[in-house]
Protein backbone atom coordinates (compact mmCIF):
# COMPACT_ATOMS: atom_id res chain seq x y z
CA UNK A 1 0.00 0.00 0.00
CA UNK A 2 1.45 3.48 -0.87
CA UNK A 3 -0.26 5.38 1.65
CA UNK A 4 -0.02 6.12 5.57
CA UNK A 5 -2.22 4.75 8.15
CA UNK A 6 -3.59 6.92 10.46
CA UNK A 7 -4.68 4.66 13.45
CA UNK A 8 -7.32 6.19 15.24
CA UNK A 9 -8.07 5.08 18.72
CA UNK A 10 -11.64 6.01 20.00
CA UNK A 11 -11.19 4.41 23.57
CA UNK A 12 -8.54 6.42 24.05
CA UNK A 13 -10.69 9.66 22.93
CA UNK A 14 -13.34 8.48 25.23
CA UNK A 15 -10.74 8.10 27.98
CA UNK A 16 -9.76 11.49 27.82
CA UNK A 17 -13.33 13.14 27.37
CA UNK A 18 -14.13 11.14 30.84
CA UNK A 19 -11.01 11.99 32.56
CA UNK A 20 -11.59 16.00 31.79
CA UNK A 21 -15.14 15.39 32.84
CA UNK A 22 -14.13 13.89 35.57
CA UNK A 23 -11.77 17.30 36.75
CA UNK A 24 -15.17 19.73 37.05
CA UNK A 25 -18.79 19.20 38.70
CA UNK A 26 -20.03 21.23 35.89
CA UNK A 27 -21.49 18.77 32.63
CA UNK A 28 -18.62 17.90 29.86
CA UNK A 29 -19.37 19.14 26.39
CA UNK A 30 -17.08 18.11 23.32
CA UNK A 31 -15.54 20.43 20.41
CA UNK A 32 -15.56 18.41 17.24
CA UNK A 33 -14.82 21.76 14.79
CA UNK A 34 -12.66 21.46 11.42
CA UNK A 35 -13.68 17.74 11.59
CA UNK A 36 -13.39 16.50 14.69
CA UNK A 37 -9.24 18.27 14.85
CA UNK A 38 -8.87 16.28 11.57
CA UNK A 39 -9.75 12.53 12.87
CA UNK A 40 -13.60 12.74 11.84
CA UNK A 41 -16.33 14.35 13.47
CA UNK A 42 -19.22 12.09 12.78
CA UNK A 43 -17.28 8.94 14.50
CA UNK A 44 -15.26 11.27 17.01
CA UNK A 45 -18.95 12.24 18.15
CA UNK A 46 -20.77 9.03 18.46
CA UNK A 47 -18.63 7.81 20.22
CA UNK A 48 -18.55 10.36 22.64
CA UNK A 49 -22.76 10.59 22.61
CA UNK A 50 -22.39 7.33 23.58
CA UNK A 51 -19.88 7.96 26.50
CA UNK A 52 -22.54 10.44 27.79
CA UNK A 53 -21.96 13.92 26.01
CA UNK A 54 -24.91 15.59 24.93
CA UNK A 55 -23.69 18.88 23.81
CA UNK A 56 -21.43 19.45 20.98
CA UNK A 57 -19.51 22.24 19.24
CA UNK A 58 -18.80 23.12 15.78
CA UNK A 59 -17.09 25.92 13.82
CA UNK A 60 -20.04 26.93 11.63
CA UNK A 61 -23.29 25.47 10.67
CA UNK A 62 -21.90 23.27 7.66
CA UNK A 63 -20.39 21.51 10.06
CA UNK A 64 -23.21 21.35 12.83
CA UNK A 65 -25.36 20.34 9.65
CA UNK A 66 -23.40 17.03 9.40
CA UNK A 67 -22.82 16.23 12.74
CA UNK A 68 -26.77 16.08 13.00
CA UNK A 69 -26.75 13.40 9.87
CA UNK A 70 -24.65 11.17 12.39
CA UNK A 71 -26.00 11.93 15.49
CA UNK A 72 -29.69 11.50 14.95
CA UNK A 73 -32.03 14.27 16.63
CA UNK A 74 -31.87 14.99 20.45
CA UNK A 75 -27.74 16.34 21.13
CA UNK A 76 -27.44 20.08 21.26
CA UNK A 77 -25.40 21.39 18.45
CA UNK A 78 -23.64 24.62 18.88
CA UNK A 79 -22.58 26.84 16.38
CA UNK A 80 -19.59 29.43 17.20
CA UNK A 81 -19.92 31.67 14.34
CA UNK A 82 -23.45 32.45 15.11
CA UNK A 83 -26.13 33.41 12.87
CA UNK A 84 -24.05 34.53 9.57
CA UNK A 85 -25.90 35.39 6.69
CA UNK A 86 -26.89 32.72 4.34
CA UNK A 87 -27.41 30.20 7.64
CA UNK A 88 -30.97 30.32 8.68
CA UNK A 89 -32.28 27.34 6.18
CA UNK A 90 -29.07 25.05 7.38
CA UNK A 91 -29.88 26.27 11.19
CA UNK A 92 -33.74 25.46 10.70
CA UNK A 93 -33.45 22.33 9.25
CA UNK A 94 -30.95 20.82 11.53
CA UNK A 95 -32.05 21.91 14.51
CA UNK A 96 -28.61 24.08 15.40
CA UNK A 97 -27.89 26.13 17.81
CA UNK A 98 -26.07 29.39 17.00
CA UNK A 99 -24.04 31.00 19.08
CA UNK A 100 -24.94 35.12 18.84
CA UNK A 101 -22.10 36.74 18.64
CA UNK A 102 -23.46 40.73 17.73
CA UNK A 103 -26.34 43.12 17.97
CA UNK A 104 -26.44 42.22 14.71
CA UNK A 105 -26.75 38.47 14.58
CA UNK A 106 -29.33 38.67 17.57
CA UNK A 107 -31.61 40.50 14.98
CA UNK A 108 -30.58 38.78 12.11
CA UNK A 109 -32.08 35.19 14.34
CA UNK A 110 -35.32 37.19 16.09
CA UNK A 111 -36.33 38.26 12.36
CA UNK A 112 -35.87 35.03 10.53
CA UNK A 113 -36.07 32.38 13.15
CA UNK A 114 -38.55 33.61 15.74
CA UNK A 115 -38.45 30.93 18.62
CA UNK A 116 -35.27 28.94 17.37
CA UNK A 117 -33.10 28.01 20.45
CA UNK A 118 -29.86 29.79 20.79
CA UNK A 119 -26.60 30.51 22.96
CA UNK A 120 -24.65 33.95 23.20
CA UNK A 121 -21.01 34.27 23.10
CA UNK A 122 -19.54 37.19 25.13
CA UNK A 123 -16.58 38.66 24.62
CA UNK A 124 -14.36 38.76 28.02
CA UNK A 125 -11.29 39.87 26.40
CA UNK A 126 -9.96 37.99 23.54
CA UNK A 127 -11.36 40.09 20.83
CA UNK A 128 -12.09 37.33 18.70
CA UNK A 129 -15.97 36.35 18.44
CA UNK A 130 -18.37 37.63 21.10
CA UNK A 131 -20.88 40.27 21.53
CA UNK A 132 -19.70 43.72 23.47
CA UNK A 133 -20.48 44.38 26.87
CA UNK A 134 -22.35 47.66 25.24
CA UNK A 135 -24.18 45.12 23.64
CA UNK A 136 -25.21 42.59 26.09
CA UNK A 137 -26.50 45.25 28.38
CA UNK A 138 -28.30 46.83 25.58
CA UNK A 139 -30.11 43.40 24.24
CA UNK A 140 -29.62 41.08 27.44
CA UNK A 141 -32.86 41.45 28.76
CA UNK A 142 -34.77 40.56 25.29
CA UNK A 143 -32.54 38.29 24.87
CA UNK A 144 -33.13 36.29 27.98
CA UNK A 145 -36.66 36.59 27.41
CA UNK A 146 -36.43 34.42 24.20
CA UNK A 147 -35.34 30.65 24.00
CA UNK A 148 -31.74 31.23 25.48
CA UNK A 149 -30.05 27.87 26.12
CA UNK A 150 -26.27 28.74 26.67
CA UNK A 151 -24.03 31.60 27.57
CA UNK A 152 -20.30 31.31 27.00
CA UNK A 153 -17.14 33.36 26.50
CA UNK A 154 -13.30 31.95 25.61
CA UNK A 155 -10.16 31.90 27.33
CA UNK A 156 -7.54 33.65 25.38
CA UNK A 157 -4.55 32.66 27.73
CA UNK A 158 -5.87 29.44 29.55
CA UNK A 159 -2.20 27.73 28.00
CA UNK A 160 -0.51 29.62 30.43
CA UNK A 161 -1.57 29.35 34.23
CA UNK A 162 -0.01 32.10 35.50
CA UNK A 163 -1.41 34.51 32.17
CA UNK A 164 -2.58 37.64 34.09
CA UNK A 165 -5.87 37.51 31.38
CA UNK A 166 -7.16 34.34 33.00
CA UNK A 167 -8.36 36.02 36.18
CA UNK A 168 -8.89 39.14 34.41
CA UNK A 169 -11.48 37.26 31.77
CA UNK A 170 -13.20 35.52 34.92
CA UNK A 171 -13.74 38.25 36.72
CA UNK A 172 -15.33 40.20 33.23
CA UNK A 173 -17.44 37.07 32.43
CA UNK A 174 -18.66 36.65 36.32
CA UNK A 175 -19.84 40.20 36.22
CA UNK A 176 -21.41 40.35 32.55
CA UNK A 177 -23.34 36.83 33.76
CA UNK A 178 -24.12 37.54 37.18
CA UNK A 179 -28.04 36.91 37.15
CA UNK A 180 -27.92 34.88 33.83
CA UNK A 181 -30.23 31.46 34.65
CA UNK A 182 -29.01 29.27 31.45
CA UNK A 183 -26.07 27.37 31.75
CA UNK A 184 -23.00 29.30 31.70
CA UNK A 185 -19.46 27.70 30.15
CA UNK A 186 -15.91 29.67 29.97
CA UNK A 187 -13.52 26.70 30.30
CA UNK A 188 -12.27 24.61 27.13
CA UNK A 189 -9.26 22.23 27.70
CA UNK A 190 -7.16 24.92 29.05
CA UNK A 191 -10.01 26.21 31.75
CA UNK A 192 -10.95 23.30 32.94
CA UNK A 193 -7.27 23.18 34.71
CA UNK A 194 -7.11 26.56 35.40
CA UNK A 195 -9.78 24.67 38.43
CA UNK A 196 -13.10 24.98 39.48
CA UNK A 197 -14.09 28.74 39.58
CA UNK A 198 -13.69 28.74 35.86
CA UNK A 199 -15.56 25.57 35.47
CA UNK A 200 -18.83 26.89 35.78
CA UNK A 201 -22.22 24.79 34.46
CA UNK A 202 -20.80 23.27 31.25
CA UNK A 203 -17.32 23.31 29.80
CA UNK A 204 -16.17 22.89 26.11
CA UNK A 205 -13.48 20.71 25.95
CA UNK A 206 -11.45 20.03 22.40
CA UNK A 207 -7.71 19.20 22.11
CA UNK A 208 -7.44 17.38 25.46
CA UNK A 209 -9.80 14.78 24.18
CA UNK A 210 -7.58 14.14 21.32
CA UNK A 211 -4.69 13.84 23.28
CA UNK A 212 -2.93 17.06 22.65
CA UNK A 213 -1.25 19.91 25.45
CA UNK A 214 -2.00 21.43 28.06
CA UNK A 215 -3.79 18.04 29.14
CA UNK A 216 -0.38 16.55 29.93
CA UNK A 217 -2.29 13.00 31.20
CA UNK A 218 -4.13 12.31 28.37
CA UNK A 219 -3.97 9.23 26.26
CA UNK A 220 -1.91 9.41 22.83
CA UNK A 221 -5.47 8.83 20.43
CA UNK A 222 -3.20 8.67 17.31
CA UNK A 223 -0.66 6.44 15.58
CA UNK A 224 0.80 7.62 12.32
CA UNK A 225 2.52 4.58 10.09
CA UNK A 226 4.44 5.60 7.22
CA UNK A 227 5.30 2.90 4.12
CA UNK A 228 8.77 2.74 3.15
CA UNK A 229 9.13 2.64 -0.65
CA UNK A 230 12.92 1.89 -0.69
CA UNK A 231 16.00 2.52 0.99
CA UNK A 232 19.33 2.87 -0.54
CA UNK A 233 23.02 3.19 0.71
CA UNK A 234 25.16 6.28 0.31
CA UNK A 235 29.05 6.96 -0.03
CA UNK A 236 30.24 10.11 2.26
CA UNK A 237 29.88 12.79 0.66
CA UNK A 238 26.78 11.81 -1.68
CA UNK A 239 23.64 14.34 -0.76
CA UNK A 240 19.68 13.69 -0.24
CA UNK A 241 16.88 15.75 -1.82
CA UNK A 242 15.77 18.81 -3.12
CA UNK A 243 18.98 21.44 -2.25
CA UNK A 244 21.05 18.88 -1.61
CA UNK A 245 19.81 19.52 1.73
CA UNK A 246 21.19 16.47 3.61
CA UNK A 247 25.37 15.13 3.00
CA UNK A 248 26.11 12.33 4.22
CA UNK A 249 28.78 12.16 6.75
CA UNK A 250 29.32 8.12 7.47
CA UNK A 251 28.54 5.56 4.97
CA UNK A 252 24.19 6.38 4.82
CA UNK A 253 21.33 4.76 4.91
CA UNK A 254 18.48 6.41 3.29
CA UNK A 255 14.82 5.45 3.26
CA UNK A 256 12.05 7.39 1.30
CA UNK A 257 8.82 6.57 3.07
CA UNK A 258 5.69 7.91 1.53
CA UNK A 259 4.05 11.26 2.90
CA UNK A 260 4.94 14.68 2.53
CA UNK A 261 3.70 18.06 3.34
CA UNK A 262 0.52 17.92 1.09
CA UNK A 263 -0.24 15.39 4.20
CA UNK A 264 0.08 17.53 6.72
CA UNK A 265 3.68 16.50 7.23
CA UNK A 266 4.96 20.31 7.76
CA UNK A 267 7.81 21.37 5.27
CA UNK A 268 8.95 23.19 8.33
CA UNK A 269 10.23 19.43 9.97
CA UNK A 270 13.05 19.27 7.33
CA UNK A 271 15.92 18.08 8.89
CA UNK A 272 14.23 18.39 12.08
CA UNK A 273 12.34 15.84 13.56
CA UNK A 274 12.53 11.90 13.67
CA UNK A 275 10.82 8.84 12.91
CA UNK A 276 10.79 6.17 14.98
CA UNK A 277 11.23 2.07 13.79
CA UNK A 278 9.99 0.76 17.51
CA UNK A 279 11.63 2.47 20.07
CA UNK A 280 14.60 3.20 17.70
CA UNK A 281 14.68 7.26 16.52
CA UNK A 282 15.36 7.32 12.78
CA UNK A 283 16.07 11.05 11.96
CA UNK A 284 14.77 13.14 8.67
CA UNK A 285 17.92 13.67 6.09
CA UNK A 286 17.02 16.77 3.86
CA UNK A 287 13.82 18.69 2.67
CA UNK A 288 9.69 17.21 2.96
CA UNK A 289 8.98 16.97 -0.20
CA UNK A 290 5.51 16.77 -1.48
CA UNK A 291 4.71 13.41 -1.40
CA UNK A 292 8.02 11.87 -0.01
CA UNK A 293 9.94 11.64 3.21
CA UNK A 294 13.73 10.58 3.54
CA UNK A 295 15.05 9.10 6.64
CA UNK A 296 18.24 8.03 8.29
CA UNK A 297 17.52 4.47 8.94
CA UNK A 298 21.87 3.87 9.19
CA UNK A 299 21.28 2.58 12.83
CA UNK A 300 18.67 -0.06 12.38
CA UNK A 301 19.87 -3.67 11.90
CA UNK A 302 17.34 -4.44 9.17
CA UNK A 303 15.67 -2.07 6.36
CA UNK A 304 12.56 -1.00 7.93
CA UNK A 305 9.01 -1.74 5.82
CA UNK A 306 7.55 1.34 7.59
CA UNK A 307 8.13 4.02 10.44
CA UNK A 308 6.01 6.01 12.60
CA UNK A 309 6.07 9.76 13.45
CA UNK A 310 2.94 9.60 15.52
CA UNK A 311 2.71 7.33 18.38
CA UNK A 312 3.97 6.02 21.74
CA UNK A 313 6.97 7.49 20.81
CA UNK A 314 6.67 11.22 19.15
CA UNK A 315 3.00 12.73 20.84
CA UNK A 316 1.25 15.41 17.97
CA UNK A 317 2.78 17.85 20.24
CA UNK A 318 6.57 16.95 20.18
CA UNK A 319 5.94 16.83 16.24
CA UNK A 320 4.44 19.85 16.91
CA UNK A 321 7.54 21.61 18.26
CA UNK A 322 9.65 19.96 15.90
CA UNK A 323 7.76 22.14 13.85
CA UNK A 324 7.60 25.34 15.42
CA UNK A 325 3.73 25.26 15.88
CA UNK A 326 1.31 23.82 18.02
CA UNK A 327 -0.44 20.14 18.16
CA UNK A 328 -3.69 21.47 17.24
CA UNK A 329 -2.20 22.25 13.60
CA UNK A 330 -0.44 19.32 13.47
CA UNK A 331 -3.87 17.37 13.68
CA UNK A 332 -6.08 19.20 11.65
CA UNK A 333 -3.09 19.40 8.96
CA UNK A 334 -3.73 15.48 8.65
CA UNK A 335 -4.25 15.23 5.04
CA UNK A 336 -7.56 13.06 3.39
CA UNK A 337 -4.60 10.37 1.71
CA UNK A 338 -4.04 8.37 5.02
CA UNK A 339 -6.15 5.37 4.79
CA UNK A 340 -8.11 5.83 8.29
CA UNK A 341 -7.89 2.64 10.80
CA UNK A 342 -10.22 3.12 13.81
CA UNK A 343 -10.20 0.76 16.63
CA UNK A 344 -12.82 1.27 19.87
CA UNK A 345 -15.82 2.66 20.95
C1 LIG B 1 -11.73 25.58 19.78
C2 LIG B 1 -12.56 26.11 20.89
C3 LIG B 1 -12.74 25.35 22.07
C4 LIG B 1 -11.94 24.10 22.36
O1 LIG B 1 -10.64 24.51 22.75
P1 LIG B 1 -9.50 23.46 23.14
O2 LIG B 1 -8.35 24.34 23.49
O3 LIG B 1 -9.24 22.65 21.93
O4 LIG B 1 -9.99 22.65 24.28
C5 LIG B 1 -13.66 25.81 23.00
N1 LIG B 1 -14.33 26.98 22.81
C6 LIG B 1 -14.14 27.75 21.71
C7 LIG B 1 -14.89 29.02 21.57
C8 LIG B 1 -13.24 27.35 20.72
O5 LIG B 1 -13.04 28.13 19.65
Amino acid sequence: MGTGTLHIDLDALVCNWRALDAMSAAETGAVVKADGYGLGASRVAKALAAAGARRFFVAVAEEGAILRAALGPGPEINVFSGHMEGDTALLHAHALTPMLNSAAQAARHTALLPGHPYGVQLDTGMNRLGMEPADWAAGRAALEAGPLSLVMSHLACADDPDHPQNAAQLAQFTAMTAGVTVPRSLAATGGILLGGSYHFDLTRPGIGMYGGDPFAAARPVVRLSLPVVQVRALSVGETVGYAAAFTATRPTRIATVSAGYADGLLRALSNGAQMWAGDTPCPLAGRVSMDLLTVDVTDLPDPPTALDILGPRQTVDQLATAAGTIGYEILTSLGPRYARQVAGA
